[in-house]
């Protein structure tokens, strides 16, 4: 961290959830001041480990405001949102409402209370079916489901702010598909009902689930299933916290892709789940769900280039043992 008259101060949305934590647990060690704000709707008082916890909703622009007034942020990292393609397709509004409208009370929220700098969870959802892979930055975007659309919507509130208020600056960065657990086992994803691939695998082999449904084998891709960038989760917390001095520094806005530039198969990743846990679990294979683009690989210069950012987990093996010791340790707890 650089040398500044305070310790900076660092407000986040969502920081109980899966991926926050981490990030919180990060900013904690790097030495920054941490709030969570979090409704605990899917995220976990336990999970947090740093810094304090305001319990609040999304849509309550009071509290925002009040919260943000008592602790003057110099930078909001917002998490907090939907973000299960297929239930964005049965169920649009929801994601309309937590992912854009509630996007647009924080950034409100912000311009009433003069912070002027945000972090801001795209995903990779954005693109969708992209012509050409990997997938660059400056790739149009066409999302395929409400998720990606939703969230879209957001990067486009904060690129006409940026544009109209020269004392906003932001980063979006879009999440390719994130997994695996803190290395130490202390953080981990912790959903009733998890959803993705790599922790429904684990937790099937766990025997939480009887079986693990592969969905669509008849994709244009080599065996079939469909392929996605696995980004491991303490990697994306480091990404975080670079683009965060990138701001510091005085940097203008910008959007990163957050993957490794290579991508696995549905079935790659259910071979090594089996290969981790030493565990032959029933696999299914069912009809394509809804929304799912057949393959999804970062183009990553650009993070690497202009960030620095050093990945340290890109590999598919340590991103499926670290998120089974974690899954492991839920167990032994008794979750
Ligand atoms: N998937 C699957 N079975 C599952 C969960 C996911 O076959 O139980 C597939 C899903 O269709 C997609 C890939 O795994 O092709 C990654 O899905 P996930 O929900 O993990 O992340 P997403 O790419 O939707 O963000």
């Amino acid at each position: 961290m650089q040398q500044t008259e305070h310790k900076k101060r660092v407000f986040v949305t969502g920081g109980a959830g899966y991926i926050g934590s981490h990030v919180v647990l990060a900013l904690g060690e790097a030495g920054y001041e941490v709030l969570t704000y979090d409704n605990l709707s899917t995220g976990n008082r336990d999970s947090l480990l740093y810094g304090d916890l305001v319990v609040g909703d999304m849509d309550d622009k009071e509290l925002l405001v009040k919260t943000l007034t008592a602790f003057k942020p110099d930078a909001v990292m917002h998490f907090a949102a939907s973000i299960e393609v297929g239930e964005s397709v049965s169920n649009p509004l929801k994601y309309y409402r937590n992912n854009s409208a509630n996007a647009l009370n924080l950034l409100e929220a912000m311009r009433m209370t003069g912070v002027g700098q945000m972090i801001f969870s795209s995903t990779a959802a954005v693109y969708g079916n992209p012509a050409k892979l990997p997938v660059v930055e400056e790739t149009p975007l066409l999302p395929i489901n409400p998720y990606g659309t939703s969230k879209m919507m957001t990067e486009h509130f904060l690129a006409d702010l940026s544009l109209a208020d020269k004392d906003f600056r932001y980063v979006a960065l879009r999440y390719f598909n994130v997994a695996g657990a803190d290395p130490q086992a202390r953080l981990g994803q912790d959903y009733a009902n998890p959803t993705h691939l790599i922790t429904r695998a684990l937790k099937t082999a766990l025997g939480a689930f009887p079986k693990l449904q592969v969905f669509g084998t008849d994709y244009p891709t080599e065996d079939g299933t469909c392929i996605r960038d696995y980004i491991h989760v303490a990697d994306l917390a480091q990404a975080h916290l670079d683009a965060l001095s990138y701001l510091f520094a005085g940097a203008s806005s910008a959007i990163f892709n957050c993957g490794y530039g290579h991508g696995f198969s549905v079935t790659d990743v259910v071979d090594m789940a089996k290969q981790v846990t030493g565990i032959d679990f029933l696999v299914e294979e069912t009809d394509r769900r809804e929304g799912d683009p057949a393959e999804l690989i970062a183009g990553c210069a650009k993070i690497r280039n202009v960030l620095d950012w050093h990945p340290r987990h890109d590999d598919l093996e340590t991103i499926l043992k670290t998120a089974w010791e974690w899954e492991k340790k839920l167990v032994a707890r008794g979750a």
